[in-house]
């Protein structure tokens, strides 16, 4: 509960921040495009000025020179003259695409003012545009003004354009009125170019931000998983620790009662119960001690040479006798002549910690097999057993400490989740590895793989 809580709080902080980052790089691009546009518009507005003092032109010059003479020859067709209605309206229609191409072809404002920009270094793809607001002809012989640009002219608008300048002539035939527009075509690339450092560090803060966040989180559920494998540690020890207990208090008891104490046999039987249950706690108790000293010390094993083959056959010679016929152990060592360099008690903890589990972890007709082989740099001690075996989930946690896999109840089979930790530690310090391979219901296979001398 406590864990989704996190989880949602992260989660939703992170969206709040991809929120607030988003919209403040938006805010940027925002002003930043206004300030491109500003910047154009005040390079074109000087170029114009530059060209008026410097070339006596505003670069129309010629174009206004061809729309009148144009417009004279129009003022003398019949055409214009004599029609009326829908035919006057496609003539109309006519003369003003006319004078638009001759806008468009004969001037060179958009060649001057795209030099003056490079030549001050704005970059940018600049494109033109020219919106007529008004055309009229002017006839003279009839002092009339014929209002060609009526109803045909759409203003764009497009907000990205940049106005330059509204320019107006009035000739001896003709009236015009046009807003002239510049456009950056690579607009989007040169704010993009100029925000890269924004956008990168905000991108930047929420990939550290997203980071932090899988990190604690990830220790959040790992300190979890600790502290739960502690209360079952605990609660696995309590119960260890009590079972003695209790057997020793009520062995106690039952040399108080009267057909005990007159029973010399029942006496010897209670006396070795208790006997045995105190070496049990020992044990325990031994162990413990032992983690506590392993945790705060360093763990360093005494290591020598040591041969051995014989070491592994007397090992799983003291284990049979152990075991007491409980199960059938085979075995198929060949590591004759072979040493490695190893601490002879350690080594021993290890392999009986694996030889116990595969026994205690295999109910039934319990078999196990120990193989032994090397192959010129390492040796192999594989331990493997029928028994119930461990699933995937569960492989990668089991060399934890206090790691032991649930089966419903925990207490079925007695154990601190220690034995494999051990095991882990042990072969880890003789510069070895350990290895499983094992199928729920099927049984496992420990190889410990460590390197010869
Ligand atoms: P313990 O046996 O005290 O619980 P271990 O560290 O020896 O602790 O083992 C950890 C867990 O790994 C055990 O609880 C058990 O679930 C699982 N395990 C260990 N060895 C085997 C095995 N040979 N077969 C199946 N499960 C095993």
């Amino acid at each position: 509960m406590k864990r989704n809580l996190i989880l949602s709080a992260g989660i939703l902080a992170i969206v709040v921040l991809i929120a607030v980052q988003t919209f403040i790089v938006g805010q940027i691009w925002r002003q930043n495009e206004t300030l491109l546009l500003v910047k154009y518009r005040q390079m074109a507005v000087n170029g114009l000025d530059f060209f008026e003092k410097e070339y006596r032109t505003n670069g129309f010059d010629t174009a206004f020179y061809y729309i009148d003479y144009y417009s004279s020859l129009v003022l003398q067709t019949n055409e214009f003259r004599n029609s009326s209605g829908e035919e006057l309206d496609t003539v109309k229609r006519i003369v003003l695409n006319e004078v638009r191409r001759m806008l468009d072809e004969k001037q060179y404002l958009s060649k001057l003012l795209s030099d003056y920009l490079h030549k001050h270094k704005v970059d940018g793809n600049i494109t033109v545009l020219i919106d007529i607001n008004y055309f009229d002809l002017i006839d003279l012989n009839t002092t009339h003004t014929l209002y060609v640009s009526e109803n045909y002219l759409n203003s764009r608008t497009d907000k990205s354009r940049i106005l330059v300048s509204r320019f107006r002539n009035e000739d001896n035939f003709h009236r015009i009125s046009f807003d002239f527009y510049i456009d950056i075509t690579d607009r989007r690339a040169i704010i993009m170019r100029d925000i890269a450092i924004s956008l990168v560090m905000s991108s930047f803060s929420i990939v550290v931000v997203i980071l932090i966040f899988i990190l604690a989180y990830r220790n959040l559920l790992e300190e979890r998983r600790l502290s739960d494998l502690k209360t079952d540690f605990i609660n696995n020890m309590t119960h260890e620790l009590k079972t003695p207990l209790s057997t020793i208090s009520v062995a106690g008891k039952t040399l108080e009662l009267e057909q005990v104490i007159s029973n010399r046999e029942k006496i010897i039987e209670t006396a070795r119960l208790i006997g045995k249950q105190s070496v049990n706690l020992n044990q325990l108790i031994n162990l413990i001690l032992e983690i506590s000293i392993w945790e705060r010390t360093e763990f360093e094993p005494e290591i020598k040479p040591v041969a051995v083959g014989p070491v592994l056959n007397e090992i799983i010679a003291g284990f049979r006798t152990g075991t007491a016929g409980k199960a059938v152990i085979t075995d198929n060592i060949s590591l004759e002549g072979l040493t490695i360099n190893a601490d002879v008690t350690y080594f021993t903890t290890m392999i009986n910690n694996l030889l116990s589990n595969a026994i205690k972890y295999s109910p039934g007709d319990t078999r196990v097999n120990v193989e032994a082989y090397a192959d010129g740099k390492e040796i192999f001690i594989s331990i493997k057993d029928n028994g119930i075996g461990i699933g995937k989930q569960h492989q990668k946690h089991i060399f934890d400490k206090f790691y032991r896999v649930s089966h419903g109840d925990i207490h079925k089979t007695k154990g601190l989740g220690l034995g494999l930790y051990y095991v882990n530690r042990i072969v880890n310090a003789h510069g070895g590895r350990v290895e499983l391979e094992s199928q729920p219901g099927k049984g496992s296979t420990f190889t410990v793989i460590l390197p010869l001398y």
